[in-house]
């Protein structure tokens, strides 16, 4: 092993891994298009965007020169008493993307901050309403909204990290994971456990947290548009606000700009992070529409949040470059042109029986598997192929850059068949 992953292995940690027996890393020396190359030599197609995030690909010349020519400019500047014209562009392109009704933009640093942020927003409505009895959360099982306190609070109560911390995390209300299929017809039988919990607790609920149709981190399931538009009535009918957490699904993942159109309906309250960057600069933003900013400063009231790196100009002119990249591209073909494939060739796999479920959507393709998968030897198993893939649980999945070729994800889709054929 090199000295520099030796130096790693010892002092570095990584993401949900031991420190004194982490998971192997690999060491990258540069990325360009949809390839990594590894310091070893070897040369792997990213089959996971680093997380849903470079959808152009790596080592982009438009993200580079934006950059570039920003860090020429000013590289930072408080947001207290001081704007500049990177957030300002930036905020207008947000809002006329995303789904009607948003007006107002907060510029986060992570998604995990953005769903803090989000649901300090629905608790200080509700308080400056004269509500203060409506502070509670009401999530949905299989559901996964970062790591931080609040965040990891409505995440799933078992996948999620709710024995680390029980006594300190806040208790937050729960409903089933949405059982009908994304691909199937609605069965209206799907909403009652919601429909329920809203019944029972809508007195204490100030809002009501989702990721719109594909639960990401927490199980990779894509549901029924209908059940999101069933969420969006009751909402209103109770009283409850409605938080779409977009982080993983925003910018056209899911074959829409915002998953959220699958069911045309607008959140009060919209979390994006993740591809906003292009995957450059860690940045996410909480939209809200004009009821819940209004209602937040009705009487006087300010919101109280404000991290130092707010609006970070680097993030906020490398965010415009990818959406502009995005948006003046024929993206929707692009996200059809990679389902089709996904569909035809991860299909193959269901011919294996340590494969429970195929499930494709938009640039989403998952194989999930009958048996929980060993991370390290899935790995090596595809680094040996030539793709980088980073399963976890018993879910085996792809969301690569926008810009993967048709020959890449037919490579791609060929090692995740590989892997369970070797399964049996
Ligand atoms: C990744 C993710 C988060 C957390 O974002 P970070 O930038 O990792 O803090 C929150 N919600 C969803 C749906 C995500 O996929």
């Amino acid at each position: 092993m090199s000295d520099l992953l030796q130096f790693d292995r010892s002092h570095i940690w990584h993401p949900y891994t031991s420190a004194t027996n982490p998971l192997p890393t690999y060491l990258v020396k540069r990325a360009e298009g949809c390839r990594l190359y590894l310091s070893d030599g070897t040369e792997v197609i990213d089959g996971m965007a680093s997380w849903w995030c470079a959808i152009h690909g790596y080592n982009h010349p438009d993200l580079n020169v934006a950059l570039a020519q920003q860090s020429n400019r000013m590289s930072h500047v408080m947001f207290g008493g001081l704007t500049h014209e990177p957030a300002i562009a930036l905020c207008q392109r947000l809002l006329q993307l995303a789904p009607g009704g948003l007006e107002h933009v907060f510029l986060a640093d992570s998604g995990s901050v953005s769903v803090e942020v989000a649901i300090k927003m629905a608790i200080q409505y509700w308080q400056a309403l004269g509500r203060a009895g409506k502070h509670k959360l009401l999530s949905l099982r299989g559901g996964y909204h970062g790591d931080t306190f609040g965040a990891m609070s409505v995440c799933d109560p078992d996948t999620g990290m709710h024995h680390l911390f029980q006594g300190t995390l806040p208790q937050q209300k729960f409903t089933e994971r949405p059982s009908c299929r994304f691909d199937t017809d609605f069965d209206p039988a799907s909403i009652l456990a919601l429909e329920e919990s809203f019944k029972r607790h809508h007195g204490e609920l100030a809002a009501v947290i989702l990721e719109p149709i594909v639960q990401g981190a927490g199980g990779m399931w894509f549901y029924h548009p209908d059940y999101l538009a069933n969420v969006r009535t009751l909402c209103d009918e109770y009283e409850v606000l409605l938080i779409a957490d977009e982080i993983a699904t925003g910018f056209g993942r899911t074959g829409k700009m915002f998953a959220c159109e699958w069911a045309s309906i607008s959140p009060d309250i919209l979390c994006v992070g993740k591809a906003l960057t292009g995957g450059y600069m860690t940045l996410a933003a909480t939209l809200a529409n004009s009821k819940v900013a209004h209602g937040i400063s009705s009487q006087g009231g300010v919101f109280m949040h404000g991290p130092t790196f707010m609006g970070n100009p680097l993030a906020c002119a490398v965010a415009n470059a990818s959406l502009k990249l995005l948006t003046e591209s024929d993206w929707q073909t692009n996200i059809a042109r990679i389902e089709n494939t996904l569909n035809s060739e991860l299909s193959k796999a269901l011919a294996y029986s340590s494969v429970h479920d195929v499930r494709v959507l938009g640039a989403i393709g998952v194989l999930e598997m009958t048996e929980p998968i060993d991370v390290a030897h899935a790995q090596a198993f595809f680094v040996s192929r030539g793709v980088w893939v980073r399963p976890f649980g018993r879910l085996l999945y792809i969301m690569p850059p926008y810009v993967v070729s048709d020959a890449e994800l037919t490579t791609l889709c060929a090692a995740l068949t590989a892997y369970a054929q070797q399964l049996g």
